[in-house]
């Protein structure tokens, strides 16, 4: 099938390439040319396992190409996905100019029938106002050519990218149109094979869907830092706490570990217009502002434990930080937990030594250079000339450190565990102070 993909990033160049997979004619159109230069060139511009040979194996074979011209990529397709970003506004609605500006540009050019998929997170209604923006283009053509908007949010997870769009655990699929579903039904059909994953809805629904999806994510980490505060001051442990009560099939052992807050391109954005969204219709979710809130000082928990051993004084230390993404296995920093724990150390004096096996880049991308910061290449090497380390980032490569080099390398050895990896009896068993998130003994 001929599809054009609107927006490379990380769920359109991923989609696009699962998509050339299966064999079909994948056309991935992006306005930034930088990145279409790369990806002309073959290179992949963020970091997603597996996703790298996937891309150049189907851009070898000629079923994925990338461009900036629509027209041409609009005219000849059956199916357009627009996959483009959706970023908070100021005032915490999503931000619908791409998605829009994508409408106009497919009323612009097409020729013949064609099935609009919406992938991009977008507050309810927009599927309407995606239709109203193709026909507006359409009218001033003076031109009548079928179409169809259909809502598919997207429910992948970066790090696991490529593995959740081959194997997703559900396709949603919001349209009462049969022509359109019909067509979806065949273009996902590789990836519907063992069970049927797909779920046929009307277009609000699913777009809700979605914001419900990650409000109850969030709601989950949430919940779980606010059982570590408490944990904390009652002499609890929340690990012991989470294994407890994950053993419970209604609970379940998933996204319910505490840590130093959630991050990302989603859940902070995704709740904060899912709050909007309610507040439009003069309804307060309240529920989710204490997610909201919860996670705001939460992702400054680890600079609070590192103020308190220090007594307040952290002018001219040096803080020794593991992990930079917002979550392991991906370079993407957008919300991390780890900016806001650097911003509030350089405003406090000190200076930061950090390591991200993928996210060097685009941590001196976000921060520029700054003589406060100093990004190793090795783990071992941001401990040279520190105070203390600090853990933010679950990469696997952190999980088994060795305890006796980074006590012989740190000036004060003590750890601060963001994501409670550690063992807090072997850590201290070794000579280093431990901090955790909710392990009874951090005040
Ligand atoms: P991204 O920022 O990585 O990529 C967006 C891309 O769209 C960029 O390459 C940008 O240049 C391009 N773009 C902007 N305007 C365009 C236009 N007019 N025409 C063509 N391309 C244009 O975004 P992302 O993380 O892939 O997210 C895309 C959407 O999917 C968002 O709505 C997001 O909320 C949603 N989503 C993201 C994830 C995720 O894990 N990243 C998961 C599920 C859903």
């Amino acid at each position: 099938m001929k599809v054009t993909l609107f927006g490379t990033g990380y769920v359109g160049l991923v989609t696009g390439a699962c998509l050339a997979e299966m064999g079909n004619e994948v056309t991935c159109v992006d306005v930034d040319m930088d990145k279409l230069a790369r990806l002309k060139r073959g290179e992949v511009p963020l970091y997603e396992p597996g996703l790298e040979p996937l891309v150049r194996r189907n851009q070898a074979n000629g079923n994925l190409g990338f461009t900036i011209n629509a027209a041409p990529a609009v005219a000849s397709a059956m199916v357009i996905f627009i996959a483009v970003g959706t970023p908070p506004s100021e005032d915490g609605s999503a931000d619908l100019s791409h998605v829009l500006a994508v409408a106009r540009t497919i009323g612009q050019h097409i020729r013949q029938y064609v099935v609009v998929v919406n992938k991009s997170t977008v507050p309810v209604g927009t599927a309407e106002q995606v239709r109203a923006a193709i026909s507006e283009q359409l009218a001033a053509r003076g031109a009548v050519v079928p179409f169809d908007v259909v809502s598919n949010p997207e429910f992948l997870k970066e790090g696991e990218a490529v593995e959740d769009c081959l194997r997703p655990e559900r396709i949603i699929l919001g349209s009462e149109s049969a022509r359109a579903l019909a067509v979806l039904r065949t273009l996902y059909a590789p990836f519907n094979r063992n069970h049927e994953r797909i779920l046929v809805m009307d277009a609000r629904s699913a777009e809700l869907t979605k914001y419900a999806a990650n409000a109850m994510l969030a709601s989950k980490i949430s919940f779980m830092n606010e059982m570590a505060n408490i944990a904390e001051r009652l002499g609890a442990d929340i690990e012991q706490v989470r294994r407890g009560i994950g053993s419970d099939p209604r609970i379940g052992h998933h996204f319910i570990y505490a840590g130093a807050g959630y991050g990302g391109s989603c859940f902070p954005k995704d709740v904060q217009a899912l709050r909007r969204m309610a507040r439009g219709r003069a309804y307060e979710p309240l529920v989710l502002g204490a997610v909201e809130a919860v996670n705001h000082a939460q992702k400054l928990k680890l600079y609070d434990l590192i103020r308190r051993h220090f007594a307040g004084q952290l002018k001219g230390r040096t803080v020794a930080l593991w992990g930079l993404a917002f979550k392991p296995d991906t370079d993407d920093m957008r919300e991390a937990p780890s900016l806001y724990l650097m911003r509030a150390l350089w405003d406090a004096g000190a200076t930061v030594r950090a390591h991200d096996p993928q996210a060097g880049d685009e941590a001196r991308r976000i921060c520029g250079e700054r003589a406060d910061l100093v990004i190793c290449d090795h783990p071992y090497q941001v401990l040279e000339g520190a105070d203390v380390l600090a853990v933010i980032t679950e990469w696997k490569l952190f999980r088994s450190p060795d305890l006796a080099r980074i006590r012989d390398a740190l000036r004060e050895p003590a750890i601060f565990d963001g994501r409670n990896l550690y063992d807090p009896e072997a850590v201290e068993h070794a000579g280093i102070a431990y901090y955790g998130i909710g392990r009874g003994r951090s005040l």
